[in-house]
C-alpha cells in the first residue's frame, strides 16, 4: 500500500470503524451507569485470567460441541490477535525508534505458528456454522438435555436469526481472506522461505504469477471484512467479546450462594426495596446483561423449564435488558409467574459462560415484591411462622430440643467448653425423617468423641427461606439473633446436616459481622472422622445405593467428594471443571460403590425444594423432584442417599409418585450409623 491516498483512506476508514465500535460501547456504558455502584473492590486480573485467558466458565459446559468448538474459535482468534498486533508494533515500532523484529528465525516461527493457530479459528467457525443450522432446524423443538441426550419436556430456547448466520459468515471470511491475502502476497512476491507460510503457500499455488495490483485488490477486501468487522461487532452475538471480557474483569469473586446484602439503612427507612426497575441493580449486574449472547445454556439446564414452567432464566436476562433502555419497571418487563417459580438452584448460573447471577436477578426482584405486599398463598407460611417462632416449620422455641431426649446431648448455655456447634436447623429438629438424621449424626460425633454441643431453644431459623423468597428484613433480623448467639458462646466451628443453613451461615453471615467462622457439612466431618479411623465407613454393596448430590451443597457450596468418602468411594468431582468431561472425575462405573445417576457433582438435578418453592403450591406434573426420582431410580439402586433434609422431604414425596416400589431414602449419616452401631 503505497502512496499518499491511499495511506489516508486506509487510516481513516481503520479509526472509524473502530471509532464506531467504541461509539456503540459507550452507547451501552450509559446504560450500565443508571445502576447502583458496586460495592467489592474487582481484581481485574485474576477476572481476566481466570475467565477470558483460561475460559474457566467455558471448560466443561457442552462437553460434547459447545465447548470445544467454541475455544478453538477463541484461542484462534486471540492467535490471529496477537499476530496482527506484533505485525503491528514490528511496523510501526521504527516511528518511535524500536528497530524492526519482524526478520529471521522469529519471523519463520510466526509464520509457521501463526498459520497454524490460524486453522484453529476456521475450523471452530464451521463448526460453529454446522452447529447452528442444527439449532435453527430444531428450534421450538423438545431439546435432549445436555448430560443424558434424552428429551426435555421443553422446547429448545435458543433462537436463530439471519444475523446469527451473517455474523459467523463475517468470521470465516475474515479468516479465510486473512490465508487468500497471505497467498497473494506469496504468489506476487515469493520469496525462498515462503513455504514457513504453509496454509498461505498452498493457496498460493493457486494464484500464479499473481500481478501486484492483483495483490493490492485482495488487501483491499480483506480490509473491507475487518472494518465491518468492527463497525458491526457490538451488534452481533459475538459482541460478548467485548462485554464478556468487561464482565469478567469488573466480577465479584463471590460464592454462587451468596445474595447482595441489602444496606440495613434501606430496611429501616420503610421504603421498597429490591428491584423495581433495573436501575435498582447494580452497574456490574446491568453490564452482564449486555454480554448474553443467547446461547440458552441457562435455560437448557432449569429444572422449572425443564418441568414446562413459564420461567426462561435467558428470557428473564433478556428482559431485564430490554427494561434497562425502555425505563420499563421489572414487574411490567418480567414475568411475576415466572419470578416466583424459582428454585434458586443456581443451574442457570453455573452454566452461565458470561458470568450473569440469574439468582441474584430473580430474588432482588422478589424483594420488591414482598415488600410491595405482592407476596401471597402458600409462600408466605414459613414467613409468618419464622417471625412467629423463629422456626420456618412453626416449631416453638422449647420443642427444638425434643430430638434430644434420652440422648445427652450439651447444650452451649450450659457453660461446657466445645469445638463444634452442631447446627441443626428447622427441619432436623422437626421433620420427622429429619430429625432421624439429626440423631444418628449425634450419636455418631458421640461415638467418635467429638466435642460438641447444641444451640437447643436458642437457636432460630437461618432465615434462609426468608431471604430467598424475598423477604430481606425477616433474614436479617434472623441472621442478627444468630450471629449475637454466635458472638456469646464464641463460635469458631459450625457443623450442619442441612447445606441451606451452611451456604447460609458460611457465605451470607459474614455481611453481618459473623467473620472467621468455619463451617462444615456433617458429611465432610464424618468423612474425616472414618479417614482418621475413629469412624468404619458404610458397608453397602455395589450398585444397590444411589446418592442425591443436592444442590445447595455440591453445585453452590463444591462438597461432592465428602459424601463418597462415606461409602469408601473416590471421586474428584470438587476440583475445578476439568475440560470436556462429561462424567467428571467419578472413577469408572465398575469402580463405583455408588449407583451414579446421570447427573451429579456440580451438574446435579434439583429437587424443587429451594428458593421457597417446598412451601409453594406445585402441579404434581411439574415437579422436578418427580423428574430427579425418575433419574434416581434408573439406576436400579432401591436406597436412595441425601445429605439434605430439603431434598428428602421433596424425595420422600416424589418417590411415591413415581413408583409403587419399596424404596429406602436416608441420610448418609444413617448408612454410617448403621455401620457403627
Ligand atoms: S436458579 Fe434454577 S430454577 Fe432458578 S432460574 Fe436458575 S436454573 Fe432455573
Ligand atoms: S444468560 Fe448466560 S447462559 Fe443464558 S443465554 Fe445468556 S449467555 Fe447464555
Amino acid at each position: 500500500m503505497d502512496g499518499p491516498l491511499p495511506k489516508a483512506i486506509f487510516y481513516t476508514l481503520t479509526f472509524l470503524s473502530i471509532a464506531i465500535m467504541i461509539w456503540q460501547v459507550a452507547g451501552q456504558s450509559r446504560h450500565w451507569m443508571k445502576g447502583k455502584k458496586i460495592t467489592w473492590r474487582p481484581n481485574y486480573i485474576s477476572g481476566l485470567i481466570t475467565y477470558v485467558l483460561a475460559q474457566r466458565k467455558v471448560m466443561g459446559s457442552r462437553p460434547k460441541e459447545g465447548a470445544p468448538l467454541h475455544l478453538l474459535i477463541f484461542y484462534g482468534f486471540l492467535s490471529l490477535f496477537i499476530a496482527t498486533t506484533l505485525l503491528a508494533l514490528a511496523t510501526y515500532g521504527s516511528v518511535v525508534g524500536i528497530p524492526n523484529w519482524h526478520k529471521g528465525a522469529y519471523y519463520l516461527v510466526y509464520e509457521a505458528v501463526f498459520d497454524a493457530l490460524g486453522l484453529l479459528f476456521i475450523i471452530g467457525i464451521l463448526w460453529a456454522l454446522k452447529r447452528r443450522y442444527h439449532l435453527a432446524r430444531t428450534e421450538g423443538q423438545p431439546i435432549p438435555d445436555p448430560e443424558t441426550g434424552k428429551l426435555n419436556r421443553s422446547a429448545n430456547p435458543i433462537t436463530t436469526t439471519w444475523q446469527d448466520f451473517a455474523a459467523l459468515y463475517l468470521l470465516l471470511i475474515l479468516g479465510v481472506s486473512g490465508y487468500v491475502l497471505e497467498a497473494a502476497r506469496i504468489a506476487a512476491n515469493p520469496k525462498p522461505w515462503d513455504h514457513y507460510s504453509f496454509v498461505g503457500y498452498g493457496i498460493a499455488q493457486l494464484l500464479p504469477g499473481l500481478s501486484p495490483a492483483g495483490y493490492i485488490a485482495i488487501w483491499w477486501q480483506h480490509m473491507v471484512w475487518v472494518w465491518l468487522f468492527f463497525a458491526f461487532l457490538p451488534q452481533m452475538r459475538i459482541k460478548h467479546i467485548i462485554f464478556a471480557t468487561l464482565t469478567a474483569a469488573g466480577t465479584e469473586e463471590a460464592p454462587m450462594g451468596k445474595l447482595p446484602t441489602v444496606s440495613p439503612e434501606s430496611l429501616e427507612s420503610g421504603e421498597p426495596i429490591g428491584a423495581a426497575s433495573a436501575r435498582d441493580y447494580s452497574r456490574w449486574h446491568l453490564l452482564s446483561l449486555d454480554a448474553c449472547m443467547s446461547c440458552g445454556r441457562c435455560t437448557e439446564v432449569c429444572p422449572a423449564y425443564n418441568t414446562g414452567k413459564i420461567l426462561n432464566p435467558k428470557q428473564i436476562v433478556q428482559d431485564t435488558h430490554r427494561a434497562i433502555r425502555t425505563g420499563e419497571n421489572i414487574p411490567a418487563a418480567v414475568s411475576e409467574e415466572a419470578l416466583w417459580a424459582c428454585t434458586t438452584c443456581n443451574a442457570c448460573v453455573e452454566a452461565c459462560p458470561v458470568l450473569i447471577r440469574h439468582v441474584d436477578l430473580i430474588v432482588d426482584a422478589r424483594r420488591n415484591l414482598v415488600s410491595e405486599g405482592q407476596l401471597t398463598g402458600t409462600a408466605t407460611i414459613p414467613l409468618k411462622q419464622i417471625a412467629g417462632t423463629g422456626s420456618a416449620w412453626g416449631q416453638a422455641a422449647p420443642e427444638r430440643e425434643q430430638w434430644m431426649e434420652g440422648l445427652n446431648i450439651p447444650l452451649a448455655r450450659n457453660g461446657k467448653p466445645f469445638e463444634y456447634l452442631f447446627w441443626v436447623g428447622c427441619a432436623g429438629a422437626t421433620d420427622p425423617a429429619a430429625v432421624r438424621t439429626t440423631k444418628a449424626f449425634a450419636k455418631l460425633l458421640q461415638k467418635a468423641g467429638v466435642s460438641f454441643a447444641c444451640l437447643g431453644q436458642e437457636e432460630t431459623c437461618t432465615g434462609d427461606p426468608a431471604r430467598r423468597i424475598g423477604d430481606e428484613a425477616t433474614f436479617q433480623h434472623q441472621g442478627n439473633t444468630n450471629v449475637a448467639a454466635f458472638h456469646q458462646y464464641n463460635v469458631r466451628k459450625v457443623v450442619t446436616a442441612c447445606p441451606h443453613c451452611l451456604n447460609t451461615l458460611k457465605n451470607e453471615y459474614p455481611d453481618l459481622g459473623l467473620t472467621d467462622l468455619e463451617v462444615v457439612h456433617h458429611t465432610e466431618l464424618l468423612a474425616e472422622l472414618v479417614e482418621s479411623g475413629r469412624l468404619k465407613s458404610a458397608q453397602t454393596l455395589p450398585g444397590s445405593v444411589t446418592y442425591h448430590d443436592p444442590c445447595y451443597l455440591a453445585r453452590v457450596n463444591n462438597i461432592s467428594d465428602a459424601p463418597r468418602k462415606l461409602v469408601g468411594q473416590t471421586s474428584n468431582l470438587d476440583s475445578s471443571t476439568p475440560l470436556f468431561t462429561k462424567e467428571i472425575g467419578i472413577a469408572p462405573d465398575s469402580n463405583n460403590i455408588l449407583a451414579e445417576p446421570t447427573h451429579h457433582g456440580k451438574k446435579t438435578l434439583c429437587c424443587g425444594a429451594g428458593g421457597g418453592r417446598m412451601w409453594m403450591e406445585e402441579e404434581p406434573d411439574q415437579r422436578p423432584g418427580n423428574r430427579r426420582a425418575e433419574e434416581l431410580l434408573a439406576t436400579g439402586a432401591k436406597t436412595v442417599a441425601l445429605g439434605c433434609p430439603f431434598c428428602r422431604i421433596m424425595l420422600d414425596a416424589s418417590i411415591k409418585q413415581v413408583t409403587n416400589e419399596e424404596i429406602k431414602l436416608v441420610d448418609m449419616a444413617e448408612l454410617l450409623q448403621d455401620a457403627n452401631s
